[in-house]
């Protein structure tokens, strides 16, 4: 099976996590946050999450420098062109893109909403004239967010609901209750706005409260991750049900310490309970590896064949938010 040249559905790829690790070298020296002459050692420390992380700090202390580097319309504008590149390099034929406006304004003021969701924009459009594929655009709201912060990124997704498909909710699940934001969610959905939620993705005594809390008091159509599933057969049963699909990402949770190894991956687990799955990359620029990696350990690890990846994309196709005739234009069943 050649893995790389399999057509590829993803759904689950954060733009300001799949910054190329030589493009953020190149932003870190330029502005001086380390010295010209740093070992590939030091820099690849200092941008890189390769090795499994205790708790949300170190996850902190990368994301903040690329929040950091993102100064400028430009740079948010060659992130975007990149990480479809990239993706479409691996493979992917429909892509879905999501990101945070409040991450990559942080305090810029100057640099709106507006701004730079316009710069993400004409990155995708320019990437996709030289890589043909179906590219879609996800909002993202933060749990640990007051209800001001997330009415504004809200209203904001709602209002430009021409160039997004739809509304998430990511982060801390096990100190942020997603309830607050019922009212903004129920307020997308009816802007016609599609909904999926990051949930089931830490490993907390919780986790199977914060999926069915996405499901039923947000009205998510997806979960982001719900790897923690597989230790609940009644609500995967539930969820095979319902048709919902989970977004796993195996060696992000790998790195975030949600699985304790990729040979304890549940993912077949998940499939036998009869789960609608596919695999994403989540951040593969701080995390350094692509979708291909993934694809390679479940075949290698877990006996996955070019039938099951088969059977997966044409689910994640069938849950994807992107218009109907434009995902099916990029990719046949
Ligand atoms: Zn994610």
């Amino acid at each position: 099976m050649n893995i790389d040249a399999i057509p590829k559905v993803e759904l689950h790829r954060h733009i300001e996590g799949a910054i190329r690790y030589a493009t953020m070298k190149e932003w870190v020296l330029e502005d001086g946050l380390l010295p010209a002459s740093s070992t590939e050692e030091r820099l690849r420390d200092f941008i890189l999450i390769t090795r499994p992380v205790d708790g949300l700090k170190v996850f902190l202390e990368k994301f903040g420098l690329i929040h950091q580097v993102l100064s400028s319309e430009a740079r948010i504008q060659r992130m975007a062109v990149e990480a479809c590149e990239d993706a479409y390099r691996e493979g992917v034929r429909v892509l879905e893109l999501r990101y945070s406006p409040v991450f990559i304004q942080g305090e810029r003021t100057r640099l709106g909403f507006d701004r730079i969701h316009a710069a993400i924009l004409a990155g995708i459009q320019a990437a996709v004239k030289r890589c043909p594929m179906a590219v879609g655009l996800i909002g993202i709201l933060g749990r640990e967010w007051d209800l001001p912060t997330a009415t504004r990124v809200a209203d904001f997704i709602i209002a430009n609901r021409d160039t997004f498909i739809g509304m998430d909710l990511a982060n801390d699940e096990a100190n942020f209750d997603g309830k607050p934001f019922a009212g903004l969610f129920r307020k997308a959905r009816g802007a016609g706005l599609h909904l999926t939620v990051h949930a089931g993705e830490s490993l907390i005594p919780t986790s199977s409260q914060s999926i069915r809390s996405a499901l039923d008091e947000l009205g998510a159509e997806r979960i982001g991750h719900g790897v923690q599933i597989y230790r609940d057969p009644v609500l995967m049963e539930e969820v095979a049900k319902r048709g919902i699909l989970l977004e796993l990402c195996p060696t992000s949770n790998i790195l975030t310490k949600s699985i304790s190894s990729h040979a304890a991956y549940p993912i077949r687990q998940i499939r036998a309970a009869g789960v609608r799955v596919c695999l994403n990359a989540d951040d593969p620029g701080v995390f350094s590896y692509d979708l291909n990696h993934e694809y390679r350990l479940m075949a290698e690890l877990h006996g996955l064949a070019e039938a099951d990846f088969t059977a997966m994309n044409r689910d994640a196709l069938e849950s994807s938010f992107i218009r109907d005739d434009l995902k099916k234009s990029h990719f046949r069943a």
